[in-house]
């Protein structure tokens, strides 16, 4: 994996005291976050942190990632979840307290989506390489070989001795759309850890934010527009201590034959997903509930999507079809800001 920093901004804490301080009106004081971009999980992380700690904070939430992305990667060897995945029909694997929880997470959803997200689609992941320099479309028969491998029911979890075990030989286990989630989380925690009160972390299309911006109002996390260049957005949420993930048909395709495969998973299928929708977002309180959840929609599609959502406490979502409208769901009507651009979206607010 690549982990060569691409950007370091280093904007130490400065305090800013305005020009009227000697003539009796008490100083403006502004503090200026600590700022960086970095090549990580395969993808830019960006944060922006403040207060007295934030570059070591920074720092720490880096060191974090990696080993999160040693132990979780089925991309490169070694690492845990390999272990659990070359042992798939044979023994129980220990696994360290924080790869099991992740592990749980992603049955738990799997469940809780009647396997739209499938925590084992490791073999057909693996069969389209999305991820390799040689992605290619499998045959309908390689395809259907694989889905008898895709069961998440197949995931034997012992808490009791921190192990776990995979049902079938061949099996394999893909935290992809779950473990960038758990690692937003886990940057929140040591945010806090460092006493800091505001901090903005954007992992590839996964942001958490931590508190208010410094001025007391809500961070403004932009909704990427699925069919513009990185950053152009087609909304805005304004939030405090949340998650924002969004889950993309532009993240990760090749095309082949003038068709376009990206690297959502129908795991009824074993094709990429296509349920008419281009990109989902989740809102939630917890990152890694928000990476799958954010998954699991895409796959479900507007209809199946929305009913799982307006059924759990405290999501929300923000779903993109691929006729180019947006549909959100209650609780954001009145928050979410529809800013389009491209004048090509259409905002149906009525549903
Ligand atoms: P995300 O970008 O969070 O939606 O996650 C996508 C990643 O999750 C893919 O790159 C795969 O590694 C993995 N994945 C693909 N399809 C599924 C699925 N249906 N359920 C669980 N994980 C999936
Ligand atoms: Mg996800």
């Amino acid at each position: 994996m690549n982990n060569k920093r691409i950007v370091v901004l280093i904007v130490l804490a400065t305090f800013f005291l305005t020009g009227c301080a000697n003539i009796g009106v008490t100083p403006v004081k502004r503090i200026e976050p600590f700022e960086t971009q970095d090549f990580l999980m395969g993808t830019v992380i960006s944060q922006r942190v403040y207060g007295d700690n934030a570059q070591k904070a920074a720092q720490d939430v880096l060191d974090k990632l990696k080993e999160i992305e040693r132990s979780m990667t089925i991309i490169t060897p070694g690492g845990e979840i390999n272990k659990l995945n070359s042992e798939a029909g044979k023994n129980w694997v220990k696994l360290s307290s924080e790869t099991l929880y992740v592990l749980e997470k992603a049955r738990k959803f799997s469940e809780l989506s009647g396997g739209a997200f499938d925590a084992t689609i490791g073999p057909l992941v693996k069969a389209w390489g999305v991820f390799t320099e040689n992605p290619r479309v499998p045959s309908k028969e390689e395809i259907e070989r694989l889905l008898r491998l895709v069961d998440y029911k197949d995931i034997n979890i012992n808490k009791t001795d921190s192990s776990a075990r995979l049902e079938k030989p061949g099996q394999i286990v893909d935290l992809g759309g779950i473990a960038k989630g758990h690692a937003g989380d886990e940057a929140i925690k040591i945010y806090k850890k460092y006493g800091i009160k505001s901090a903005y972390a954007n992992l590839g299309g996964n942001v958490v934010v931590l508190g208010s911006k410094p001025d007391g109002n809500p961070w403004r996390v932009g909704i990427q527009n699925p069919r513009a260049e990185n950053g152009v957005y087609i909304g805005i949420v304004p939030v405090t201590d949340k998650a924002v993930v969004t889950s993309g048909d532009y993240e990760r395709f090749f095309e082949e034959d003038d068709k376009k495969y990206h690297h959502i998973l129908n795991p009824k299928t074993g094709y990429p997903a296509d349920s008419g929708l281009i990109s989902t977002t989740i809102i939630a309180d917890a990152s890694i509930d928000a990476d799958a959840l954010s998954t699991a929609t895409f796959v479900l599609g507007l209809e199946k999507g929305k009913e799982l959502v307006e059924n759990l406490e405290g999501v929300e979502a923000i779903f993109i079809t691929d006729n180019k409208e947006i549909y959100v769901t209650q609780g954001l009507k009145n928050n979410f800001i529809f800013v389009d651009e491209s004048k090509e979206f259409k905002y149906v607010e009525k549903r």
